[in-house]
């Protein structure tokens, strides 16, 4: 099945005032239907001051329990996109978003789910609790690390939760103001007999940190990253390689000789292209293009499915060719 074109409008049905900088958007995508899994997300494009910018949101609904799409932004300070979501945009008016991406999703077990939220972090957490409460007999229990009680977006939701499925979903509140920050002892505290689950990690990225060292084991660990302070792994091309690399953008086809360890992406900029990019670091499939030739090794692939692998499909921004020539189309 040809897969659907990689934007599409949305008009904002609805805005919900979460906390003092967090907001939700209902959107009501123009092209249904907006199939999606629990914990995926989409990237908005938007034009501000005549510059195309692309972030990634994470829904916070979750398609086997709510009937709407909704993701939820928060402010960050000096932000460019966020301030003017939060600021700019109101009922009523349009977005342009991609459909939906990302491999932080619920896998078949019956382990338990254990879900690490700081701030933020809680949106794709709580899609993928209200999933596997809905759609499983998993148990379901989330650490939520928030700055201050003010902070604590969902918590009216996570109680009704709660207070629904009391034998097998409840969440630990850790506020920095009282405790500090969340600490080793306090994962593993958390984590007790329950090592085997599988855990969910998502916020900023020195809470990231300590949660990924702490926890004990033996269970899996998915970690989504928001970026923001992401370090770009240092990695120089090489010279020149024998072979080709071609890249199609829209009306636009150019090729360049192969160089060793460089990624598509930085193909095609050599190629005088400027394709879409976010994140630069494999999370977010902005830069998503199809290998029509060849084939290329990602460095990091935190966005595609094994599905869309299958089918060429590739993160430019960490697709290092590995045949002479390939060649790679955007949409
Ligand atoms: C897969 C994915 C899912 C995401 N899901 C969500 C979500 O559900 N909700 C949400 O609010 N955000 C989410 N983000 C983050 C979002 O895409 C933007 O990075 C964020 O809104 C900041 O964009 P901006 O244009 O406002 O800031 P920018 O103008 O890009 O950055 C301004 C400053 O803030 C710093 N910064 C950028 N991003 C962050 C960050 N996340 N945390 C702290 N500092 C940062 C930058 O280093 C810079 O100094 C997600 C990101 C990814 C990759």
């Amino acid at each position: 099945m040809p897969r659907p074109p990689l934007f599409q409008r949305a008009t904002v049905t609805r805005i919900v005032q979460e906390t003092a900088d967090a907001r939700t958007y209902v959107l009501a995508p123009h092209e249904g239907p907006f199939e999606y899994r629990a914990g995926q997300f989409c990237t908005f494009r938007v034009r501000l001051n005549g510059t195309e910018l692309l972030r990634s949101y994470s829904m916070s609904s979750a398609p086997e329990t709510d009937s709407e799409l909704m993701t939820t932004v928060k402010r960050i300070p000096g932000g460019q996109v966020s301030n003017w979501l939060h600021e700019s945009l109101t009922e009523g008016d349009e977005v342009e978003l991609t459909r939906p991406a990302g491999v932080f999703c619920l896998r078949e077990t019956d382990a338990p789910l254990l879900g690490f939220a700081g701030g933020s972090g809680i949106t794709p957490i709580l899609s993928l609790a209200k999933s596997a409460l809905a759609t499983t007999g998993r148990r379901v229990r989330l650490l939520c690390a928030d700055r201050d009680r003010d902070s604590m977006i969902f918590d009216k939701v996570l109680t009704d939760l709660a207070k629904r499925f009391p034998a097998r979903f409840s969440v630990l509140r850790h506020l920095d103001v009282e405790h500090g920050w969340v600490n080793t002892a306090a994962v593993r505290e958390f984590v007790g007999a329950d090592g085997d689950g599988d855990c969910y990690v998502c916020g900023p990225t020195p809470f990231m940190d300590i949660v990924e060292a702490a926890l004990p084991g033996p269970g899996r660990i998915m970690i989504e990253r928001f970026g923001g302070d992401a370090e770009a792994p240092a990695v120089e091309p090489g010279g020149e390689l024998d072979g080709t690399v071609t890249i199609v953008l829209g009306r636009k086809r150019a090729s360049v000789p192969r160089h060793a360890g460089e990624t598509l992406l930085e193909s095609a900029r050599r190629a005088g292209l400027l394709p879409p990019f976010s994140c630069e670091a494999g999370n977010c499939a902005t830069c998503i293009a199809q290998l029509t030739e060849g084939h290329a090794t990602m460095r990091v692939n935190d966005a595609l499915t094994e599905e869309e692998v299958a089918e060429g499909y590739v993160l430019t921004c960490q697709g290092v060719p590995d045949t002479p020539s390939a060649t790679v189309v955007y949409e």
